[in-house]
């Protein structure tokens, strides 16, 4: 009998006994947008040389998936702004994963929807926090609500397994948009998932604490005119699922203030500077960038360098919506 492929038998397991099976990669951390709870006005980006290459982010892609990661997310940043990135998704698209995803903010995808799922991308997530044109141009400072839509009408044609929605609810800015957009995502078969806002670097344009709309009061809201089922789906993510009963929709929330997803945390992230970081709101890290160029193309030692990152993931975090934000990365370097 031929051996088990490698990928079968978990081999990131941490001090809590959370195995880990996903990984999200920032492929860069320039954006097209400049949301207001993601990246100040003016941001400075990373030179160029400190950024892995396409072909460094392909390699510990391999890595991770020969240590039994099933699930990669492809983030940033806009991940579809990196010049050349359909190589990447091409070169993941051909590993062993079970699944290939992208989180988007949608502008790139009229012209890339159709390379990325013939790269193998099965599902994709848009963010859109706004259904109005000034709106949404005021939270993405500089975004065109009518490019993201023929971003999303592009990937519906071209038959993604599922898309999915992701909006971030703040008081007074969109919260009186909550049941219009559940209506845009149900009319069209997508999912959509609400996100709290999280404090990740200092982004000078709101207080976050007065802006924080819990993901109770979204539900609060949406079962004002819809009802809801609780679900026990998951999608290896931290998001709790429910189905609206009149539309099928499945809405996901994802509340890292108000409930704290750390205890079944599956999941590291890879910053674009090839920082493997061990929690979202931790600094724990092993500096992967310079393990493959220290040793390049030796794929044992990038492996081992991941399995003893493992000796370091902490048991969660402990976000403070009243304190001055512990975590100085924004949301782009990071990897939403
Ligand atoms: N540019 C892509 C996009 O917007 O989908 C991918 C990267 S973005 C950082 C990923 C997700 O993180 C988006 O859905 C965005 O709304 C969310 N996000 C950004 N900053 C956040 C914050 N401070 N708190 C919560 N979610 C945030
Ligand atoms: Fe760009 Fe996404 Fe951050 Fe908005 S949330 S600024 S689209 S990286």
């Amino acid at each position: 009998m031929s051996p088990a492929p490698a990928n079968l038998s978990p081999q990131l397991v941490d001090r809590y006994g959370r195995t880990v099976n996903y990984v999200r990669i920032s492929v860069t951390d320039r954006c097209d947008f400049r949301c207001v709870y993601c990246m100040a006005e003016e941001m400075t980006f990373l030179p160029r040389a400190q950024v892995l290459t396409l072909e460094e982010l392909a390699f510990i892609g391999r890595a991770f998936v020969d240590l039994g990661v099933q699930k990669i997310r492809i983030t940033g940043g806009e991940p579809l702004v990196r010049r050349n990135v359909s190589r990447l998704f091409r070169d993941l698209g051909a590993l062993s994963l079970r699944e290939l995803v992208l989180t988007t903010n949608g502008s790139q995808l009229p012209r890339m929807a159709q390379e990325l799922k013939d790269a193998g991308v099965r599902r994709i997530n848009v963010s859109l926090d706004s259904l109005r044109r000034d709106r949404f141009r005021q939270i993405t400072r500089v975004g065109d609500l009518d490019q993201v839509l023929a971003g999303i009408e592009a990937a519906r044609r071209v038959g993604f397994e599922r898309i999915k929605i992701n909006s971030v609810i703040l008081r007074h800015r969109n919260d009186d948009e909550i049941i219009d957009l559940v209506r845009y995502a149900s009319e069209r078969g997508m999912d959509i998932s609400f996100i709290e806002e999280m404090p990740l670097g200092v982004i000078g344009d709101h207080d976050r604490a007065e802006a924080f709309y819990s993901s109770d009061e979204v539900r609060r809201d949406i079962e004002r005119a819809y009802t809801l089922t609780a679900t026990a789906e998951t999608t290896g993510g931290p998001s709790r699922y429910f189905r609206i009963n009149e539309t099928g929709t499945r809405v996901g929330f994802i509340s890292p203030h108000s409930h704290n997803f750390c205890e079944s945390c599956n999941r590291v992230r890879l910053t674009v500077e090839g920082r493997l970081l061990l929690c979202l709101g931790q600094e724990h890290s092993v500096d992967l960038k310079r393990v493959v160029r220290a040793n390049p193309g030796d794929l044992a030692t990038l492996k081992q360098a991941i399995r003893d990152s493992m000796a370091i993931k902490p048991r969660g975090h402990d976000f403070d919506l009243a304190a001055q934000p512990v975590i100085f990365r924004h949301m782009n370097v990071t990897g939403g």
